[in-house]
């Protein structure tokens, strides 16, 4: 499913949506691709959030799913924080990073404090490629926390969305199920 502008134009499909019950607002990933996800069933009344990550970790959350820092693969491999991010050691007062987050906004998710872009060279066009990957879940409605964002940014980061509402947060992983990755290219 491609939301670049020219797809998302044609299709005259809204920019918001309403889905789950609550009903909450889902903003369409606009500009960047998805590529579906195989699912056991779809879910009627959970929401939509994003994660944005790392190309280097894809492989391992289509594997294992999302977790939270602290806790352990099946394979052994232990989740920690991301570097550069708050952790034990450096964290507001109370903030609890032992948490799997993610956001209603591609906007905030696709920031590239979350969604940090891949450099690669493609020797068979000669092409110098950039990208950023995030995730697409549904999430269950009364599983997670709502918060204001954590990045530097005293502007409104998605017009649709108050700051205030941009940081979702559960230590259930259950509660998500990853339906979509998303790409998008510089
Ligand atoms: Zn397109």
């Amino acid at each position: 499913m491609c939301y670049c502008k020219n797809c998302h134009t044609h299709r005259r499909d809204n920019e918001v949506y309403q889905r789950g019950s609550p009903a909450k607002d889902y903003v369409l990933p606009l500009g960047w691709a998805r590529i579906p996800l195989r699912v056991a069933d779809v879910p009627s009344k959970h929401h939509i959030a994003f994660h944005g990550t790392d190309s280097e970790y894809v492989k391992s959350i289509l594997k294992y799913g999302l977790r939270k820092p602290g806790d352990k693969t099946p394979d052994g491999e232990l989740i920690e924080e991301r570097r550069g991010h708050f952790n034990d050691d450096m964290k507001p007062e109370g903030f609890d990073t032992k948490q799997i987050f993610l956001s209603p906004s591609i906007i905030y998710s696709g920031n590239r404090a979350y969604a940090n872009i891949k450099e690669w060279y493609d020797k068979e066009s000669g092409t110098k490629n950039k990208a950023r990957v995030a995730f697409q879940a549904w999430i269950r409605p009364g599983s997670y926390d709502v918060n204001h964002h954590t990045i530097s940014a005293d502007y409104q980061i998605d017009k649709h969305i108050p700051n205030s509402e941009l940081e979702w947060s559960t230590k259930d992983k259950s509660a998500i199920i990853l339906y979509g990755l998303l790409i998008i290219l510089e």
